[in-house]
């Protein structure tokens, strides 16, 4: 056999299982088709560590639970930035009050701790700059927010470090069940391998394809994000149920930059209804505070975990859920246990659960950053003027453990071109420092993938752009 277990998709799920499993004595390999791990991570998710309570599915609510509460400690370990800010979900009518009861009966059913309802007096005391009428709303305690393309690639990192082989840019075409083990075909390779965790989305490379559509895509979810120059916004995430349109709208921080503002819609909304609807959570938002919109398909809580053939050696995770990341420590946990248990194997003795260290230069003190130039001068030199970036950070963003290799993998680990300039200045030293770094061609250096080259050609033969 090639490999003991082959994960296929590079996904969250994938990279917190490649993480659990690589504490044991098992031979192990991730398989990709992106250039980059965790692809569907966009810059800017919601990124919300939901505590369990909103969810109408048990299941699903207990694994939201159970992730909230290992979150931290996962977040903590690996550098991960990670806030708890509460969230806050208001009830303006009768109706919506009555909800909040059930759902708040139903979140103490469940043993979810530090949930209240509370009236509109206590609210300002939780969130001062709440400025609308309010009958009752429901306080969680718990909801965090997370940086989650980190914490994937953390996850990644020290699985990494700890002998997973991620094979990237490979794409899984076909799975074979043999007399003992697996035959993952990809466009590379052909392996062999006892236990295949099939991670990759929808049924086209799934063993044992049904013809039911296991995801249920609830329309849509706006997304406006609001400059840091509207002063208004909310610390807390908050939401309001709009039952008119069987939506709601909800209002959270992010661990990035500014405050995301979204909107879930069964009917198509235009740039005016999608400010208005917001005017219901922030009275006096308009056109000019927005930065960027975008949507998504928001998907309700349907997700598969099937472990019915683990005797067999095969685990299929699939289905999309609104609440994945919060769910990864948890659902990878209870994976891996079940694994090790079938495969009867050992924990390693020399695992390292440890994150290589690495430095945002923005947020040191000025003693600190002094220190590090000291060490290396290349963090005394910016490169991305809006987010401080140093060529330091993006140096280090490329030779660490699954390292960058794309402009965009250099934006999400850094931030780097991700400021007001959308990368206008820096993006040019960014190509430099990756054809260096990588001794490529700079018309090699690509945005995100194959064929994305940012330069087409040379017109004159400068060793720089
Ligand atoms: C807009 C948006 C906002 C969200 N906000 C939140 C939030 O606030 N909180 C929260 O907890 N969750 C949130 N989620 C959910 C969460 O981000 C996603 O559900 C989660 O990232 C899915 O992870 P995954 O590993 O299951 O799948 P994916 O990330 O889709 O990973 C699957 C991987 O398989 C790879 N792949 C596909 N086909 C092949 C193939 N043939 N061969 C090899 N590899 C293949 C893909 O490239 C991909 O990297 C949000 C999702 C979206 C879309």
């Amino acid at each position: 056999m090639d490999y003991d277990i082959l994960i296929l998709g590079g996904g969250i799920i994938g990279c917190s299982i490649a993480y659990e499993l690589s504490k044991y004595n098992l031979n192990i390999a991730l398989i990709e088709k992106d250039y980059d791990i965790a692809d569907d991570l966009s810059f800017i998710n919601t990124a919300i560590i939901y505590d369990g309570a909103e969810c109408s599915n048990d299941l699903m609510s207990s694994l939201e639970n159970m992730g909230n509460s290992l979150i931290e400690e996962v977040a903590t370990k690996f550098n991960v930035p990670f806030k708890r800010i509460g969230s806050i979900r208001i009830a303006q009518t009768d109706v919506a009050v009555d909800k909040l009861y059930k759902m708040y009966n139903r979140a103490k059913r469940r043993g979810i701790k530090d949930i209240h309802l509370i009236d509109e007096e206590h609210i300002k005391e939780v969130e001062p700059n709440l400025n609308i009428p309010v009958k009752k709303a429901l306080y969680s305690q718990n909801t965090a927010v997370i940086s989650p393309y980190d914490l994937a690639l953390a996850y990644a990192e020290v699985a990494a470090d700890n002998g997973v082989i991620f094979r990237l840019e490979e794409d899984v075409v076909d799975i074979k069940k043999l007399s003992k083990g697996f035959r993952v075909t990809t466009s590379k390779n052909k392996f062999t391998c006892k236990v295949v965790v099939n991670t990759i989305p929808g049924e086209q490379y799934n063993l044992n394809p049904t013809n039911e559509e296991e995801t249920k895509v609830d329309k849509k979810l706006y997304y406006l994000l609001v400059d840091d120059s509207f002063k208004e916004c909310n610390d807390t995430l908050v939401i309001n149920e709009r039952e008119e349109s069987n939506g709601f709208v909800f209002q959270t921080p992010t661990l990035s930059l500014g405050t995301l503002v979204a909107v879930k819609s069964d009917v198509a909304l235009s740039y005016e209804e999608l400010i208005k609807t917001s005017n219901s959570i922030l009275p006096n938002l308009s056109k000019r505070d927005i930065n960027y919109m975008f949507s998504d398909e928001f998907n309700v809580d349907s997700m598969l975990i099937d472990e019915s053939e683990i005797s067999k050696g095969y685990i299929n995770v699939t289905g999309d859920h609104y609440g994945e990341v919060t769910i990864a420590p948890a659902l990878s946990q209870i994976l891996c246990e079940s694994l090790v248990n079938n495969l009867k194997c050992t924990l390693k003795r020399d695992f390292i659960d440890k994150r290589r260290e690495y430095f945002r230069f923005r947020e040191l003190s000025d003693e600190q950053k002094n220190e590090l130039i000291k060490i290396d001068d290349r963090y005394g030199k910016v490169v991305c003027l809006c987010n401080t970036i140093t060529e330091g950070e993006i140096v280090d963003a490329i030779r660490r453990p699954l390292g960058a290799r794309t402009v965009e993998g250099i934006k999400r680990r850094t931030g780097a071109t991700f400021g007001n300039c959308h990368g206008s200045y820096c993006i040019d030293k960014v190509i430099n420092i990756l054809a260096r770094e990588m001794d490529k061609k700079l018309t090699d250096i690509v945005e995100d993938s194959k064929n994305s080259n940012l330069l087409v050609s040379r017109i004159k033969e400068f060793d720089e752009v």
